[in-house]
């Protein structure tokens, strides 16, 4: 005798950024298993890779939105959006005490997650005729094995997210270069030129939720950024 199938709920988004409609489903408990134990390694690349998993097979033509290509930031508040609706609007989630350590349970509303910053301009400036477009950095920019540390892999992250180059009126766009012409126009780069790059990538805004709390303990206030799914599943 075949058991019966429970069917899911369907819900559907927008995604802020690349304003792509999303339809997607609540997580199972199969799924919130595999992110609490991702969530508690101290690895936060498992716990990024345990969240893309995640919301690619609770998202409904997954392949059609091309989740790979949209902006971290999308899937960011994508992951927020599902986590409403799998476990609901609020999380209980323990934060030691800068002060004494004793955890505190704090109930946040994850209604109130928000993008902070401002979006960095996408067209960078290098000289007063020569510059770059940049599109925001989504998984494909970042692959699995990639090393923040490592220089060729941050390299080759900047290069996946330079969409033309232009000199003048004169634009070249992906078609119009290959991998090591973008390479060799990278390492042209002045240091300040690299650094003005690399902030471009430091200053992007993530969702995140800014939570004020008095220990229970020792009364000392308390100021906590939560960002990303391990802070997010303490
Ligand atoms: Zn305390």
């Amino acid at each position: 005798m075949a058991l019966p199938k429970l069917e899911a709920n369907r819900y559907s988004c927008v995604l802020p950024i690349c304003k792509k409609k999303v339809e997607y489903r609540p997580f199972l408990v199969k799924e919130q298993k595999v992110l609490l134990i991702a969530a508690e390694s101290e690895e936060s690349v498992q716990a990024n890779s345990a969240m893309i998993d995640m919301i690619k097979s609770c998202v409904y033509d997954e392949k059609e939105i091309d989740l790979d290509h949209v902006p971290m930031m999308d899937l960011e508040y994508l992951f927020i959006q599902i986590r409403i609706k799998s476990a609901g609007e609020t999380a209980d989630i323990g934060i030691p005490c800068t002060e004494c350590e004793e955890v505190n349970q704090i109930e946040v509303d994850l209604r109130e997650s928000k993008l902070e910053g401002e979006l960095p301009n996408p067209k960078l400036e290098l000289t007063e005729t020569i510059g770059i477009t940049l599109t925001y950095p989504s998984v494909n920019s970042i692959p699995e094995d990639s090393n923040p540390e490592n220089t060729e892999d941050v390299f080759k992250m900047i290069g996946s997210c330079v969409e033309t180059i232009y000199d003048g009126d004169e634009v070249f766009t992906r078609d119009d270069f290959n991998e090591k012409e973008l390479m060799n126009f990278l390492d042209q780069f002045s240091v300040d030129q690299f650094e003005q790059l690399n902030n471009w990538f430091l200053e992007m805004p993530r969702f995140e939720q800014k939570i004020n709390f008095v220990c229970s303990k020792c009364e000392a206030s308390q100021e906590r950024l939560l960002q990303g799914v391990s802070d997010f599943f303490e």
